[in-house]
Formats: structure tokens, C-alpha cells, sequence
């Protein structure tokens, strides 16, 4: 990835986008459009419709049809295998378009959302295409007089709503199980991040794939996305974003036709350091890493540290060093760390998780500014707040920006009680030179991922989700593929 490329892509002209429904470009029904502000300087990139019932109806029956009729549903295995590994050649042919396209909509520094979006997409589509044809029904353990057969059957139309930080990443978890399956998918994208989605769609029609199986329809979460939530002809919704949010996904399931609801949600993920860490200086920097990176807006970032009481001082001094060194910027310039918070209303959401903090008594010792604000865009300083206690909200409440909370803790028995106060459960991390110290935190914390010795990196081999309050859906690996088919058993007399 080269700088010259980067900055040929950035200025390309972006037309005002429409529906993808039934394998067209199709305009919304009311001519409604919603402004797409570039974080990067707070211009107007373009417009997406601005979806509503009538548009999500029409592709929901586009979905449906497309099913029923078996295009794609009835197809074998092996053919979804290869249309899908010819979709995601094209993702890969069109990986840097699409990941400067998403950075001029998102604000994420284009060397991670490079990796992190169309990339990552592509080795989930490969995997779930890969996998597709590998995967058996049960012949039940009955007596000789009955046959018990167990199949594995898609479901029907699968609905996809997914937030604005990776949008091309965490719809891929869900559209490329879903699709390997034998659905049909009409995915919501974020309304401040709607591009890399539309694009997707298009690529995925290029590769074969019958029309009405992937249907993308923008707007606004509280009209589109609900009502695709409460449509009567949707089997599955699959979910990353907000609690709050989710409670009102399980809500519209219920007061429509009980669809399976699966939900993927924040977290205030623990980063626990122990004293015999076998590396500070390089615990510090991925700490900072996995707290900063896209200004921590990452469902699983490591935003509060707990530190043993031993290296407090030391571990302490690494981090202000490693975070006074990053560099902020223009997420388009390969030279930047991080690049900018996606939204204005994300901006003054953190700075005023900022002076709440201060109000609550917690110390900040370094950031909790807003950066280059002639720009037009919107950066901040990652923020480090020391003397955090369970008590305030800074521990307790997702801010889903570059700001972290620290506390020291004594012992294991401490860090334990530390790490499961509150209503998360996503992430945690684990730094000890202790195999023994390692594997028992592993077990105590109530956390869907733990780490040890690392901040993030995992792949699509294993799952994610959450416990608690952070959902239980289960993004990644085979086990994603039960949350796109069903059991269904044939008790035959013999
Ligand atoms: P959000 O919940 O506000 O929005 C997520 C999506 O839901 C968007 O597409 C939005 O348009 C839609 N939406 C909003 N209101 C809706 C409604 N009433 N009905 C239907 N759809 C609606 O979340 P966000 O601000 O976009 O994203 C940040 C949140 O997502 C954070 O809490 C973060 O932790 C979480 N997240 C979780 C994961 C994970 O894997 N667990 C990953 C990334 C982000």
C-alpha cells in the first residue's frame, strides 16, 4: 500500500448512493436522503437514501422470493462454495478502494482498517465458504427399529444490523455464515458508514450471486433498522451495536413474529497486569494499542487497566511514554497512529465522559482534548485517567472513545472482584509470567474472550461475543454457522 495510491483514491468523486435491492441500485421509495459527513474534515462526501418500511419491505420480499424459488437456497454446497470464493477474490481485487472509501467514512487510520475491514472480510468469506461443504447432518444413536436423522437447514431471510466502527468486518461475520447457508440477507449498515457496505453488495452480484440474496438498505436506525427488526417475514436479525439498542431489537421480536434475535454488544473490558509480567515496556505499548487504536472504538478494547501494586509506578511511566508518542491525524496519511473519532456527536460524547470523570474525582494525567480542530475534523488526544474506583462512571460506562481508566489492585483475589464488577462481559486481557496465574484468571473472569500476555489479534477461527450485558450471540468460527440454520430431525420407522 503505497501513499500515491492512497491519495488517488481519496479524492475520488463518490455519487449520491441508493438501495442495492434485487441485484440493482435501486432508489428509495420517499427520495429521503441523509447527508455522509467525512470525519477526516466534516465535509459532505455524498448522500445515501434515506431508507424507511416501504424500502425494507421491498427487500425483504426480494429476499424472501430468492429463497423460496431456490436459486440460491437450493443450490449444493459446493456451488455457494464457489460463488462465494469468487466474491471474495473481488473484495481482495478491490481491498484498498474499499478500505480508503471506508476511511473517508469512518475516520479509521487506513493502515488498520486496511487489515481490519476489507481484508478481514475476505478471509471470512473464504472461511465460511470453505467450510460450507465440510459440515454433515447426525445420524441419532436410536434402536434398529427407527432411523433418526438430523439435518442442518438455512433458515430463510436473515436480517444484519451492524455499527459504524467496522462495518465491512462485522458484516462479513454475519453475511458470509449466513450466505453459506443457503440465506437470503438484507443488511441495515450504520447510517455514518454505509459505503463499504453498498460496495460489498455490488461486488458480491459481480460474483454471481443470485439477485435478492444480499440486499443492502440504508437510512436511520430508528426507522430502517426497526423496521426491519419488526418485519413479519424476517427469520433472523444478527446484531453488533449499543444495549441499548439490543433491548429494543428483543423488543420489536417480540411484538412481531418472535425472530431469532442475536445480539453482539459493548463492553468495559479489563486489562489486568500482574508484577511478574515477563515485559513491561511491551505490555505497555499493546496496552495503549488496545485501548487507543481507532481512537477505542473497538467493541473490545481494553479500556480499563488494572495494575499489581508492584510495578504500578513503572508500568505507569511506560504507558505515558508510548501513548505521548503516538501520532494522531489524518487517518489517510500512513504516518498517523490513529486517525479520527467517526462522528462529531461521538467527539462531545467522550469529552463529556471526560469532564464527568474530573467532576467524579478520578485523575487525568494525560489528553482529554479535542486535536486539530481547523481541520473540520474530529480527532482527540488519547486520555489516561488514574484513581478510578467501581464507584464512577468512568468504570463502569462505555465510552467508546481514546479513553482509559486505571486502578491498582493487590492481589489476584482484588483483581478478580475488580474485573467482574460491573455489567460487561466481553473482553479481557491477562499479563503474568505465571502459566498457574494465567489459567486461573482465565477461569474467574466472566468475559468472552480472555487474552494473556497480548491485547486483541484473534482471528476468525475462534468465537466473539459476549457475557452479561454484552449480548450472547457468537460472531466467527463453525460454531457462527449455528446461528444461520436449524435442526431439523426425520424419526423414520424402518
Ligand atoms: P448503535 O447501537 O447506536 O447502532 C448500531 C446499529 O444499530 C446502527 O446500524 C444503527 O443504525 C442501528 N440502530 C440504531 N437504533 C436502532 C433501532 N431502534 N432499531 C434498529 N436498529 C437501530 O451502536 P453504534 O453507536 O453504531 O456502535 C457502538 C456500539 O456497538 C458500542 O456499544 C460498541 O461496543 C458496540 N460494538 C460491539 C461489538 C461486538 O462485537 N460486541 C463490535 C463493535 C461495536
Amino acid at each position: 500500500m503505497l501513499q500515491s495510491e492512497i491519495d488517488i483514491l481519496r479524492t475520488a468523486t463518490i455519487s449520491p448512493q441508493h438501495h442495492f435491492i434485487a441485484g440493482a441500485v435501486t432508489e428509495g421509495a420517499s427520495g429521503a436522503r441523509l447527508d455522509v459527513l467525512s470525519p477526516i474534515d466534516g465535509r459532505t462526501l455524498t448522500t445515501i437514501a434515506d431508507g424507511g418500511a416501504e424500502d425494507i419491505d421491498r427487500a425483504v420480499q426480494a429476499a424472501r422470493h430468492v429463497y423460496e424459488n431456490g436459486a440460491w437456497s437450493r443450490t449444493t454446497p459446493t456451488e455457494r462454495k464457489k460463488t462465494l470464493l469468487r466474491f471474495a477474490d473481488l473484495v481482495e481485487r478491490h481491498a484498498l478502494e474499499l478500505a480508503v472509501l471506508g476511511v473517508r467514512d469512518n475516520g479509521t487510520e487506513i493502515g488498520m482498517a486496511y487489515k481490519a475491514e476489507p481484508l478481514s472480510a475476505v478471509t471470512t468469506i473464504r472461511y465460511y465458504a470453505e467450510a460450507i461443504d465440510k459440515i454433515y447432518g447426525e445420524i441419532a444413536p436410536t434402536g434398529r427399529e427407527v432411523l433418526g436423522l438430523v439435518h442442518r437447514e438455512a433458515l430463510g431471510v436473515v436480517g444484519v444490523i451492524v455499527p459504524w466502527n467496522f462495518p465491512l468486518m462485522i458484516g462479513a461475520w454475519k453475511i458470509a455464515p449466513a450466505l453459506a447457508a443457503g440465506n437470503s440477507v438484507v443488511v441495515k449498515p450504520p447510517e455514518n458508514a454505509s459505503l463499504t457496505l453498498l460496495r460489498l453488495a455490488a461486488l458480491a452480484s459481480d460474483a454471481g450471486l443470485p439477485a435478492g440474496v444480499l440486499n443492502v438498505v440504508t437510512g436511520r436506525g430508528a426507522t430502517a433498522g426497526e423496521a426491519l427488526a419488526l418485519h413479519m417475514d424476517v427469520d433472523v436479525l444478527a446484531f453488533t451495536g449499543s444495549g441499548a439498542v439490543g433491548r429494543r431489537l428483543l423488543e420489536c421480536s417480540a411484538r412481531s413474529n418472535l425472530k431469532r434475535v442475536y445480539l453482539e454488544l459493548g463492553g468495559k473490558s479489563p486489562n489486568i497486569v500482574f508484577n511478574d509480567v515477563p515485559d513491561i515496556r511491551q505490555a505497555a505499548k499493546v496496552s495503549a494499542n488496545g485501548i487507543f487504536r481507532n481512537s477505542g472504538q473497538v467493541c473490545v478494547a481494553g479500556s480499563r487497566l488494572l495494575i499489581q501494586s508492584g510495578i504500578y509506578d513503572r508500568f505507569m511511566d511506560e504507558l505515558l511514554s508510548v501513548t505521548a508518542k503516538l501520532k494522531i491525524g489524518d487517518p489517510l496519511n500512513l504516518a498517523s497512529d490513529i486517525g479520527a473519532v467517526s462522528s462529531e456527536a461521538q467527539l462531545r460524547k467522550n469529552l463529556a465522559a471526560v469532564a464527568r470523570a474530573e467532576q467524579e474525582g478520578a485523575k487525568r494525567l494525560s489528553g482529554g482534548e479535542r486535536l486539530h480542530e481547523t481541520t473540520g475534523g474530529y480527532y482527540m488526544a488519547p486520555t489516561i485517567f488514574a484513581n478510578v474506583d467501581p464507584r464512577m462512571s468512568l468504570w463502569n460506562e462505555e465510552v467508546f472513545g481514546p479513553v482509559l481508566a486505571v486502578a491498582r489492585f493487590d492481589d489476584e483475589a482484588e483483581a478478580v472482584r475488580l474485573a467482574n464488577a460491573g455489567t460487561y462481559g466481553l473482553a479481557a486481557a491477562v499479563w503474568t509470567g505465571s502459566l498457574s496465574t494465567a489459567h486461573r484468571m482465565v477461569r474467574a473472569i466472566d468475559a468472552g474472550v480472555v487474552h494473556v500476555n497480548t491485547y486483541g489479534g484473534t482471528d476468525v477461527t475462534v468465537p466473539l461475543g459476549g457475557f452479561k450485558q454484552s449480548g450472547f450471540g457468537r460472531d466467527k468460527s463453525l460454531h457462527a454457522l449455528d446461528e444461520y440454520t436449524d435442526r431439523k430431525t426425520a424419526w423414520i420407522a424402518l
